[in-house]
């Protein structure tokens, strides 16, 4: 299988051929068609198995295919346990979608909250956050999660093992019921399950 047989669009194709690759990975064989066909997802993978693009590039289809119902909000929300995976996945976003033009912007903690408003209100498609700051927009007024589409959890394990559940259940009560939900994680852990359950509506499974 190749990347032109996944049904992507050509500007999502020339940038994955800017980056030299033409053959999915195992994940991206099995995550992109069901992102695509607009299935939750339930997918054990591991940093390293081409995760990261497996999501961001159907997500990219998706959203650059369908009318924005607003500009002003987010329509995708991915969120990670660390800043530096944060920082990663929206370095992707850019690279995978510099052919289209949505906007994304990463917001983490540990730096100053202005930038982060700026690009906030700026407008923004996708938006990869780190539970904790995103609440602390969201408690001052500079997000608005009603307009998100699709939520990914990326490494769900480890937001649960940092400690992140009860930020990730307030932000999980802001964001609409009827979206798409991606769930990313190492391990299928009881605890990662019961998450699950209570996120997804009959999510397709994808092991490597
Ligand atoms: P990830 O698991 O998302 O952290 O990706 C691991 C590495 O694999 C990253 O450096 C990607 O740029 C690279 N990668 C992603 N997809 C492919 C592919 N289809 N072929 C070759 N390398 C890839």
């Amino acid at each position: 299988m190749l990347f032109t047989d996944l049904g992507l669009r050509a500007e999502i194709l020339r940038a994955i051929a800017d980056q030299g690759y033409d053959t999915p990975t195992p994940i991206q064989a099995q995550a992109i068609p069901a992102v695509l066909a607009g299935r939750d997802l339930m997918a054990a993978a591991q940093t390293g198995t081409g995760k990261t693009a497996g999501f961001t590039l159907p997500i990219l289809q998706l959203i650059s295919s369908r009318p924005a119902a607003s500009h002003a909000r987010p329509r995708v929300l991915v969120l990670t346990p660390t800043r530096e995976l944060a920082a990663q996945v929206e370095e992707s976003v850019r690279t995978y979608g510099r052919h289209l033009s949505l906007k994304s912007a990463v917001i983490f903690g540990g730096v100053g909250m202005s930038p982060q408003i700026k690009a906030l209100k700026s407008g923004v498609d996708i938006l990869v956050a780190t539970p904790g700051r995103l609440l602390d927009h969201l408690g001052q007024r500079n997000a608005d999660l009603s307009g998100v589409e699709i939520l990914v959890l990326d490494e769900a394990d480890r937001m649960l093992d940092m400690g992140f559940l009860p930020d990730m259940r307030k932000l999980f009560a802001l964001i609409p019921k009827s979206r798409q939900t991606l769930l990313f994680s190492a391990t299928f852990s009881e605890e990662i399950r019961t998450l699950a359950a209570t996120l997804m509506h009959n999510p397709q499974s994808v092991e490597v």
